[in-house]
């Protein structure tokens, strides 16, 4: 029998709203495959790709999609990030959600020559962001929307890009590469509470690191670097 309701977080049902109507998407690393049958469920156009690197979590998939009657619209693939697409595939969207920006980085990096496939990308990177923001940059992509959303104690960022074939890297500075350029602009109460806790963090980083016998010059001026940045958009003196 057909299950009727997904148990779906607040942070892929707010992604799901950045595919379009109709979407054909890949979900590289899908787990439970909850994105592709939510979306399903919701766009009866929709179809989807889940692929997941790991065996646990592709049989988790598979029973997911048969637990909720979508086999039909949704290929559960095991496989290592793009290399589960085959030529005859036409996902033109790509969800890469919870895990790191640097996994991230080496997912889109190593699946560059399948990238242009792709219309939009939606990153959900859960630290380091920044990898993520450089590696759809140096795909020819730009980024036109950035989220934040908190869930169970966590913010998320939310980054999508849609594919322009320009190189728009060096238009973006360090801090903005950190930041995100709308978040900046936007300065969301999340916004202000995540760099917050951030500069706590990295202050205490740095303090251990000057108090450290053996000093590490270059990461300790990165991390100065990124608090004064970080001072600069929250306003502190
Ligand atoms: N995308 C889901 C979400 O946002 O809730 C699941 C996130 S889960 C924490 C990360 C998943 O990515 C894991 O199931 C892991 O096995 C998978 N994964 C990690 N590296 C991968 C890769 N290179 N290719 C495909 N899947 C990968």
């Amino acid at each position: 029998m057909k299950e009727k309701h997904l148990p779906i977080s607040k942070r892929l049902k707010t992604i799901a709203t950045y595919l379009s109507q109709g979407s054909y998407f890949l979900d590289v690393g899908s787990d439970h495959a909850y994105l592709p049958c939510y979306v399903c469920q919701h766009d009866h156009k929709a179809q989807a790709i889940a692929g997941e690197i790991n065996e646990g979590p592709f049989y988790s998939a598979k029973q997911t999609v048969e637990k909720y009657g979508l086999s039909n619209r949704i290929d559960v693939r095991l496989g290592d990030g793009l290399d589960v697409l085959n030529d005859s595939d036409a996902p033109f969207e790509l969800v890469i959600a919870g895990m790191g920006g640097t996994l991230i980085k080496k997912i889109l990096g190593r699946g560059h020559q399948l990238l242009t496939h792709f219309k939009r990308i939606i990153v959900q990177p859960n630290i380091d962001e920044r990898d993520a923001r450089i590696a759809l940059l140096r795909l020819g992509y730009t980024i036109t929307h950035e989220h934040l959303i908190k869930e169970n104690g966590h913010i998320y960022e939310i980054i999508v890009a849609d594919f322009i074939n320009s190189k728009e890297m060096e238009k973006w500075a360090e801090k903005d590469l950190l930041l995100g350029r709308q978040l900046q602009f936007e300065r969301h109460p999340l916004f202000i509470e995540k760099w917050q806790s951030e500069h706590r963090a990295r202050a205490r980083i740095l303090s251990q690191m000057k108090r450290a016998k053996k000093k590490n010059d270059e990461k300790m001026a990165r991390f100065e670097r990124e608090l004064s940045w970080i001072e600069e958009v929250l306003d502190y003196e």
